[in-house]
């Protein structure tokens, strides 16, 4: 091929010995957030106790902010942001953004989720996100969440993860009686009330009550000898099941990493790692780490929140300038990640325009579906500034579309940062098995990531 033409990079293809090595041990770090910061509120705990690490201090609107200050703002535990004040003028270079979010894919509980039926103990749900039901049957699933009892006091709830933990269950039917649903299809055969989750099957014998011999009452009694907890505690509790995989190598070469929750877990460890590796005292720097993306970024802790237009205006009014000032001069990083291409599924993704696994940073400069609606379209003119800055800097890069032309597509973060006047690109690694319960990435792509966002903060 010419000179003129172009051409991806397979990083592992380049790389020598001391890039191999940092891309390998960069990614024992990753694994470890993987496993301690598998819900939003974990993520948020973990990160935010880095951050106090490298010298982030809270931050209280109101307080006026100082060139050099480091500061974080833990938004209900569940969404981070992570603000160090730069020396250039906020008026003219604005904030150098990178947000990333830190919800995945799951299966919540109901407000009144415990029944009996038949002599088993359920727990009704309601999924969170988009996935496809049949592929969180008959996995481990731990219990994950928070339980704000009525005296005021919260209980961090985390089950399933210890060794001696006991795990929760979808069962599915045997092949010997699935042939009526066998001939459903993927997405029916599993309906969405079908997700319940077993919980037990001991009755409380002990019972003076004929009528309490029940399994829920012996596991109403052992939630209350255990946690402190009566039934309707369920009522304002967040409890969410998550799988209980660790996350692990993938294959013999050990390439790749096998994981619940990359997306989008595996833009924000390199966002928040760059932004504490990075000796930057230019920018103004901010790095985000949002809740809520998975059902559209709303609420109090998603994107489309208030909060995060009040911090640019902190930031604004604590040197005297106005917030307009500031987003028309601001870059954002939407980092959140891709399709990969995926030999097994090629035909619904473009191969000119795919994301490769281990061909580095993945570029998307519109999302969308059915003609690119509801996406943000970054501009020619900074995908070229992003160009030129990640090939000056050594970033292995490439470009990246999720999915053929009216085939599918997704959103993110990226339009309602866009929004706000403030220029935004979607950034991201390339996850094969999207939204599965284990979903697998490439350590190099994970590596170049954490090194293009290195380059956007210096
Ligand atoms: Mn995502
Ligand atoms: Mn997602």
């Amino acid at each position: 091929m010419s000179e003129l033409a172009y051409k991806r990079t397979n990083v592992y293809e380049i790389a020598d010995e001391k890039l191999m090595k940092e891309i390998f041990d960069y990614a024992e770090g990753y694994k470890v957030f993987l496993d301690e910061g598998k819900t939003e509120r974990e993520a948020c705990a973990w990160a935010k106790a880095q951050a106090v690490k490298n010298g982030y201090k809270p931050y209280k609107f109101g307080q006026k902010l100082n060139k050099g200050d480091k500061v974080y703002y833990d938004n209900r535990g569940k969404n981070l942001y992570l603000i160090k004040v730069g020396n250039a003028d906020v008026a003219e270079d604005g904030v150098r953004i990178i947000a990333s979010h830190i919800d995945s894919p799951r299966i919540d509980l109901k407000q009144v989720p415990l029944y009996e039926s038949d002599g088993i103990a359920f727990a009704k749900t309601h999924y969170y996100g988009g996935l496809r039901k049949y592929q969180w049957t008959t996995v481990p699933l731990a219990l994950h969440g928070a339980v704000a009892l009525k005296n005021g006091t919260v209980l961090n709830v985390k089950i399933g993860e210890d060794e001696n933990d006991p795990v929760f269950y979808i069962s599915d039917l045997l092949p010997h009686l699935a042939q009526k649903q066998n001939a459903k299809t993927l997405g029916e055969a599993i309906e969405g009330e079908g997700l319940n989750i077993w919980l037990g099957n001991i009755p409380y014998t002990a019972a003076e009550n004929e009528k309490d011999k029940t399994v829920k009452e012996n596991l109403l009694k052992i939630l209350h000898e255990k946690y402190g907890m009566e039934e309707a505690d369920f009522l304002s509790a967040e409890l969410s099941l998550v799988p209980a995989f660790k996350a692990k190598d993938i294959g013999f070469d050990r390439a790749l990493i096998g994981a619940y929750g990359h997306d989008d877990r595996v833009c924000s460890y390199p966002a928040f790692t760059a932004l504490f590796d990075t000796p930057t005292d230019e920018h103004t720097v901010m790095v985000v780490l949002a809740d809520k993306e998975e059902i559209g970024s709303e609420g109090t802790t998603g994107m489309q929140c208030a909060i995060f237009t009040d911090l640019i205006d902190a930031i604004a009014t604590s040197f005297n300038v106005t917030s307009a000032a500031v987003r028309a001069n601001s870059k954002c990083l939407s980092a959140d990640v891709n399709a990969a291409y995926d030999p097994n599924y090629a035909e619904v993704l473009e191969k000119l325009n795919a994301t490769y696994l281990s061909h580095g940073a993945g570029v998307t400069k519109f999302t969308g579906a059915r003609g690119k609606s509801g996406s943000s379209d970054a501009d020619a003119e900074y995908v070229g500034f992003l160009r030129k800055l990640f090939d000056d800097n050594g970033v292995i890069w490439q470009t990246g579309e999720l999915g053929k032309v009216d085939v599918g597509g997704g959103g993110t973060v990226a339009k309602y940062i866009a929004k706000m006047n403030i220029d935004t690109i979607d950034i991201g690694v390339g996850v094969v098995s999207m939204h599965a319960p284990y979903e697998v990435i490439s350590k190099a792509d994970l590596y170049e990531e954490y090194l293009a966002f290195r380059a956007f903060l210096k």
